[in-house]
Formats: structure tokens, sequence, C-alpha cells
């Protein structure tokens, strides 16, 4: 088919639909209409379909009137529409302005912490377990070496459910509810929320902690050195130095509260450092062979270590932020930045 007797035919098309649209009442028929014409199978996109029949040369200028006359009747169509809209409504709405995008959310920087903290050990090897909220006092404290009586129970302020059901002072009962299920080797990141009765800048009774437990023959102190300082280059860059200071939790043996070079001030001093060059971010230590006897793990043949960070401690060096209570206050100020 020639293409001047096509464009004939295209005018036509448009005349009669031209025609037929001036008749068109109301919302129902102008819908019907716009099927006939532009819908799958209507009049005009059939046309359409039937270009490639044409020479390759001829078929631009044919395809280009084509597509005007459907861009025209789409707006008159539109145009139409909207004027049946009744008077009620526009007369309050514009009914033309664009449509509002919905807000699109994102992560929480404590989220995106913990994401990135598991990510580093998982490349290491690491699995990563979750634990419950709501602890009994046997895992929270009794299998992690804290008897009863212990004055280190004293150094968490405790959130008690009744006298056996804590809301969890740390991360740490997870170490022990993985070992009872699994024999060693065990290497395992629980990320999670943890409870304790104080707040203040630096303190929130809700905040996040991870554990990391490593267990299997020969785990030396070396090895925990070495884990720890791959996962602060990683975290806080290459150059950033690590420093182990002798300390003590009911649980490991020996332990050691584990300080990072200031990322403020490169270990200059600074305020956020109190002057010293270092901070502190977490604590860690051997496997107390006590706790192996909780879990039924020989000492004799396995050893390993623990570690827990605070994720807030982790967050606020990361992003230097100075006060704790921002994380939770739900300002969008603040939450937008990340
Ligand atoms: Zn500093």
């Amino acid at each position: 088919m020639p293409s001047e007797n096509m464009k004939e035919q295209l005018l036509e098309l448009e005349k009669k639909a031209l025609e037929e649209l001036a008749g068109v009442d109301g919302p129902s028929e102008l819908e019907k209409f716009r099927i006939t014409y532009l819908g799958k199978k209507g009049l005009l996109t059939s046309f359409m379909k039937k270009l490639v029949e044409l020479p390759a040369d001829e078929r631009p200028e044919v395809g280009k009137l084509a597509n005007l006359i459907k861009a025209d009747l789409s707006k008159l169509i539109r145009e139409q529409g909207i004027a049946d809209i009744p008077a009620s409504i526009t007369a309050t709405v514009d009914v033309t302005l664009p449509g509002r995008e919905p807000l699109r959310g994102h992560l929480h920087p404590i989220t995106l912490v913990i994401k990135e903290v598991c990510q580093i050990f998982s490349r290491m090897g690491f699995r990563v377990v979750k634990g419950p909220n709501v602890e009994l006092d046997y895992y929270n404290f009794e299998a992690l070496n804290f008897p009863k009586d212990h004055p280190a129970r004293d150094m968490q302020d405790t959130l008690y459910v009744s006298e056996n059901i804590v809301l969890r002072t740390h991360t740490s009962p997870i170490q022990v509810r993985v070992m009872e299920k699994q024999k060693p080797p065990v290497s395992i990141i629980a990320p999670g929320k943890v409870y304790r009765r104080d707040s203040d800048v630096s303190h929130t009774p809700m905040f996040h902690q991870v554990e990391g437990l490593l267990v299997d023959k020969d785990v030396s102190f070396g090895d925990l050195k070495g884990t720890l300082t791959g996962f602060a280059h990683q975290m806080f860059g290459r150059d950033t130095a690590l420093r182990f200071r002798p300390s003590f939790f009911p649980f490991t043996e020996p332990s050691a509260e584990v300080d990072i070079q200031c990322v403020i001030c490169g270990g200059e001093g600074c305020r956020t450092c109190s002057h010293t060059g270092w901070l502190e971010i977490l604590g860690a230590g051997m496997v107390d062979p006590e706790v192996y006897g909780f879990v039924d793990y020989d000492p004799e043949v396995y050893s390993g270590f623990a570690f827990g960070m605070g994720i807030e401690r982790i967050a606020m060096l990361k992003y230097g932020i100075d006060d704790i209570q921002l994380f939770f206050r739900n300002d969008m100020r603040f939450l937008r930045q990340f």
C-alpha cells in the first residue's frame, strides 16, 4: 500500500474520531471512545501496527503523522475527562496538578551500622544469629559464670520481668544458646537490642550490641587480636591502631577492653577522647573454661574468644554524633542525613 494512500486513511480516521468525540457524553462514553480508537485493539492502534508493511523509507513520515494524531486524541480525551469531573470536586481540588510522590523511607543509622558490622564479620566467616530479648536469668547471668550473689551483677542495671526472667542486659546469652545446640567449631555474630535501667547523654534504657564468639581447637589470644584488628581496619580505616587493656568479665579469662586510636583527632587528643587519644569500643577475651562446663564442651580440647560491642557507640564515632538520644527521638532533621 503506497504511503499517500495511508496518509489519507489516517486523516480520514482522525476526522471521524473528532466528529465522534464531539458527541460523547459522560465518563463511561468517553472511556468507550478511548478504547475504540486508542485501546489495544483500537482503530488507530491497529492502523499503527500496519505501518511495518510500508517500504522502510516511507515509514517515518506516516509514522510521525500517526503519532501526532495519537497524541492529539489522548490530549483531547484527557481534557474532556477533566471537564467531566463534577464542579463540587474541581472547586476545591486542582485536578490538573501532578500527583504527589509518596515519601520513600530509608534505613535508620543504627540499622546501617548493624548491617555493616555483620557484613564485615560475615566476610571473615562468622554466621549471623539472633536470640530472645526477654531472657531467662540462667542465660543472661548464670551460664555466663555470674552466680546469684556475684558482685559483677551489680554492674548491669537489670530490668527484671520476674525473679528468673529479665530483659537481657547484653547479647552474651546468645553465646550459651548457640553452644548448647552446636558442637565446635562455632563462629557466630549476634546483633540485637539490650536493656538497662540507665539514661543520660551516653546511655539509653534500650540500646544495641553485637556479640561475637569463636570456639575451635587451638584458638589463641592472637586470633582474637587479628580478628578485631581486621574489623577495626574495615570499619574505621586501614591506619586505625588498636590497644588492648586488661579488664574483667566473669565469662572471659583473660579479659580486655579494646580501644581504637581516636578517629576524630587521630591520637593527638581532643574532647571526644578526653585528651587521651584513645576511644573504648568493645570488651573481649578468651572464653572462660567455666562457661564450657554449662554447655558440655571439653576445655582441654577447645578454646575460643568472645567480644561484645555497643552499636550506638560505633555509630556515634563513625558519624561524629555527640548525643545518643538523637538516635531515638525520631527527629526527621537528624534522620534525613543518613
Ligand atoms: Zn580525640
